[in-house]
């Protein structure tokens, strides 16, 4: 059986006249019961890809081509009411802030409910010990199935909306930063709960963050995305270890340790590029203390180098031999 999601040439573009690629031919496939983080910094084009891949992309983005096939459906050709069927029982979307996902009218048991009916026919009964079950599972005391959104805590919303994108047992979670507007320990031990659940029920986790360090202990490959690219794609503890683009290499020296305290980004001089205007060539040359002359106008292309799955840079195309 082949990967429970397959993302092939994915790009997606925002308006019309002038459009900017926010995603820029991505491929990247997730088994079943896999943990893949994807790493960035803001405005990369990661929530983008996510959403993309949700189908849940709204004007003016759209999917320009490219295929992400889903566990035998081909997400890009389903219509709204086929993507209604399986949205939520077979994968599901845990956003950044809960806040905005949740209804704020409705108590946390009527939305639970409400999310069961559309798909199934349960009774008052089931419905109960469900929603009372899906709140235990992410610590949350089912007493605060009466609670409105603005009655929880911000850990809690999140919890909350974990304990929703689980009540149908999907094979795919795709969560865009949803420990981000938390603090430290807050984030530490929701991720803690999302790693004990994923093994307990299997499913597939695809995590978008800016904070390397927070997918470093959970996830099994790691996705660096830059300006709309997959840079390099690889095992978690290989990218770690032995990072080969350039770009990893920074975000890595952004980190001294792993262990140590969480730090944005920013270990990497100048800024991502606008995306109106990317640069020529490899889109990172501006920034990359390895450039060559073949950098600033040939686009590399993807390659298999060592451990990693896929690295984007000429320094293991070959395109740079003696260029330097
Ligand atoms: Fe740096 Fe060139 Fe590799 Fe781009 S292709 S990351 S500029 S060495
Ligand atoms: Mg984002």
């Amino acid at each position: 059986t082949g990967p429970l999601l397959a993302v092939e040439d994915l790009v997606v573009e925002y308006g019309l006249d002038q459009p900017v690629r926010a995603v820029d031919h991505v491929s990247l496939t997730v088994n079943r019961g896999e943990f893949i983080g994807i790493v960035g910094e803001s405005g990369c084009g990661k929530s983008t890809l996510l959403y993309a891949i949700a189908k849940l992309l709204s004007e003016p983005a759209r999917i320009v081509s490219g295929t992400v096939d889903f566990n035998g459906n081909n997400m890009v050709e389903l219509t709204e009411a086929e993507l209604r069927q399986i949205r939520w029982r077979d994968y599901s979307v845990v956003m950044q802030s809960a806040m905005n996902a949740l209804n704020p009218v409705l108590s946390i048991g009527d939305q639970l409910q409400d999310a069961m009916l559309a798909h199934e026919k349960v009774s008052a009964d089931a419905i109960r010990t469900r929603s009372e079950e899906a709140l235990r599972l992410v610590g949350i005391d089912p007493i605060h199935l009466k609670s409105y959104p603005h009655q929880l805590s911000g850990g809690m919303r999140q919890r909350a909306m974990i304990a929703m994108a689980l009540v149908f047992r999907p094979d795919l979670v795709i969560m865009d930063e949803p420990t981000s507007a938390l603090d430290v320990v807050a984030q530490r031990s929701l991720m803690m709960r999302i790693k004990q659940l994923q093994k307990e029920f299997g499913f597939a986790v695809l995590f978008v963050t800016h904070d390397m360090s927070l997918v470093s202990h959970f996830s099994d490959r790691l996705a660096i995305m830059y300006a709309g690219q997959i840079v390099e794609l690889g095992r978690t503890r290989d990218v770690f270890n032995a990072p080969q683009h350039p770009y990893s290499v920074g975000l890595l020296q952004a980190f001294p340790s792993v262990f140590g305290e969480r730090k944005e980004l920013t270990g990497i001089p100048g800024s991502p590029p606008d995306l109106r205007h990317p640069p020529s060539g490899c889109r990172f040359h501006p920034r990359c203390p390895q450039r060559m002359e073949v950098c600033d106008d040939v686009e590399p292309e993807a390659v298999t180098v060592g451990g990693s799955d896929l690295v984007r840079c000429h320094l293991f195309t070959g395109a740079g031999a003696g260029s330097r």
